[in-house]
């Protein structure tokens, strides 16, 4: 090669690489691994195509000396290109035919062509094709030449699929991280924030903007842990390499967090670290589950046990007491004092059976997420006459029953909606004074049936409405502390109801009284009898 030329080649070859390592985009590095190509080789025209793996189908990515108008053609031409009908790759004359029939569509004159691969680490990443407009010797040079551009342009695409590659990874866990519903943060060895997703926004009541460097200390504040904090655990020697023989454990933490706007929220988060190649800690990602309405949940739970243990014992001790009494052998009872004492074992023995059978269809429910019923002709008026008469006995309240005279019988499961019934009235009962009045009544239309039960007793203030009929929910108040009941009895009223396609609401005014309704299709409801 002329040493003028080869000068110029290796201007060439610096500006081209001075163009990747400055990292510009790889059209502006092809565009000139073309322009010096063609100069080199003298060329008239130049085309670089790239493959696309996805598409199976060659592009053309850069071009000089064509019109754009010839782009699709080219682009169909090149696809003949693609793969070889063998592993050897395509004949040289098959090659020279396609290359001339593609000189041809730019322009007839085009004499003759120089291709040659973009090859990295093995594999084909495209073409690089000069074409001349006249016919002579293509010299080892020519191909030395071509070689080192195709070489240069195969660096760049390589670089730029792997970083298209990085970048598309880099979206992705980004998408990952922030639709999680789980909080995700992550923190640098300093335990400062290096990132955090919108759900850890939102349970730590924190900007991401305003968190990132902030130290952790500052954003979670903990009320109450249940164990070692993340910096204690830290100080013990967790997640230093010595000491977890290469294998980091991850760390769960427990407790209650103050967020900034002073509301606690229950957070479980687990941590675990990730270290660099030296081994050293590079950072920490925690994830967050906030986990106040199950600990809400667990709560209820045990108090539930506590009270069903303490309802359940003290009707027995009462029954056992009694019944001891009036067994002595050293005693002459009257006869009006064991009438007495056995109809308060008779009171004790149907509280307690008014209990299991709560429980019993609390946990049919609770296994199979619905309510079976045994439909049959019910008629609600005189279950609620029925159950004012037994209920009547037994406390000293005012009981008034307000049903039309023509008030319609329905399908229904009969023994259930008893249930409902007395659940209303031991409510209305035990959260009234024994000397108010209690109404029992009904109304219906074409469709359906509506029964209320009204108190004048302590009510329930408005933001503990809805909650009510939750299943082992308890008004916690004065009142209903003193009150017997284990916070199941409204959330079967409503299961039931709902059972027979129904619904259930409670109008109240605190130290008012309130009144319970629900609203049941006369027609037969959705369960049928078969189900039972
Ligand atoms: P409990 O066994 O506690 O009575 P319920 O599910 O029947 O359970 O009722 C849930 C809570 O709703 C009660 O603890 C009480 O606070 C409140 N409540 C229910 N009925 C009435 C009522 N008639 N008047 C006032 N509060 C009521």
């Amino acid at each position: 090669m002329r040493p003028d030329l080869r000068t110029q080649q290796r201007d060439f070859l610096l500006e081209i690489t001075r163009a990747i390592t400055a990292q510009l985009d790889l059209g502006e590095v092809l565009r000139r691994v073309l322009h010096a190509s063609v100069v080199m080789l003298a060329g008239r025209i130049g085309i670089i195509a790239l493959r696309d793996e996805h598409e199976n189908r060659f592009d053309l990515r850069a071009y000089t000396g064509i019109n754009e108008a010839l782009v699709p053609e080219l682009n169909e031409k090149l696809q003949e290109l693609m793969n070889p009908e063998d592993e050897g790759g395509f004949s040289r004359e098959y090659l020279n035919a396609k290359l001339r029939e593609m000189a041809e569509t730019i322009d007839s004159r085009l004499a003759q062509s120089v291709a040659m691969p973009l090859v990295f680490a093995r594999r084909p990443l495209g073409l690089l094709i000069v074409f001349r407009s006249y016919h002579t010797e293509i010299t080892p040079e020519d191909v030395s030449t071509l070689q080192s551009f195709a070489d240069q342009a195969a660096i760049a695409v390589h670089n730029a699929q792997l970083y298209g590659r990085l970048n598309q990874e880099h979206q992705r866990l980004e998408a990952i991280l922030s639709n999680s519903g789980d909080g995700v943060f992550i923190l640098n060895p300093d335990l400062t924030f290096r990132q955090a997703n919108l759900a850890f926004e939102r349970m730590a009541g924190w900007r991401k903007d305003e968190i990132i460097n902030k130290p952790k200390a500052e954003v979670i504040r903990w009320q109450r842990l249940d164990n070692l904090d993340l910096e204690s655990t830290l100080a013990t020697g967790w997640a230093r390499p010595e000491s977890d023989n290469g294998r980091f454990e991850s760390l769960y933490v427990e407790g209650d967090l103050r967020r900034r706007d002073g509301v606690t929220v229950s957070l479980g988060i687990t941590y675990a670290p990730l270290r660099a190649e030296d081994g050293r800690l590079a950072s920490i990602i925690a994830n967050v589950r906030d986990i106040t309405n199950f600990r809400k949940a667990q709560e209820m739970q045990s108090v539930f046990i506590a009270t069903v243990h303490h309802e359940l014992r003290t009707p027995i001790a009462i029954i056992k007491g009694y019944a001891s009494t009036l067994r002595r052998d050293d005693a002459e009872w009257d006869d009006s004092v064991v009438r007495e004492k056995l109809a308060i074992i008779e009171d004790e023995a149907d509280r307690l059976t008014h209990l299991v059978e709560d429980l019993l269809t609390a946990s049919k429910i609770q296994a199979s997420q619905e309510v079976r019923l045994k439909v049959t002709e019910t008629d609600l008026a005189a279950l609620a006459a029925r159950s004012v008469a037994r209920l009547q006995g037994q406390s000293a309240h005012q009981f008034v029953l307000s049903f039309p005279p023509d008030f319609p019988v329905i399908q229904g499961d009969e023994e259930r909606l008893r249930q409902v019934i007395d659940n209303l009235l031991t409510n209305a009962i035990k959260y009234s004074g024994a000397d108010q009045t209690i109404t029992i009544g009904g109304r219906y239309n074409v469709n359906n049936v509506t029964i209320f039960v009204r108190d004048e007793g302590h009510g329930i203030a408005q933001d503990e409405l809805d909650k009510v009929f939750e299943r082992f929910y308890r008004v916690d108040d004065r009142l209903t502390r003193h009150a017997k009941g284990t916070g199941l009895g409204l959330y079967l009223v409503k299961a039931i109801v709902e059972a027979h396609g129904g619904q259930t609401s409670v109008k109240s005014q605190l130290g008012k009284g309130s009144t319970f309704y629900f609203t049941i299709p006369r027609a037969s409801p959705r369960q049928s009898e078969s189900r039972a």
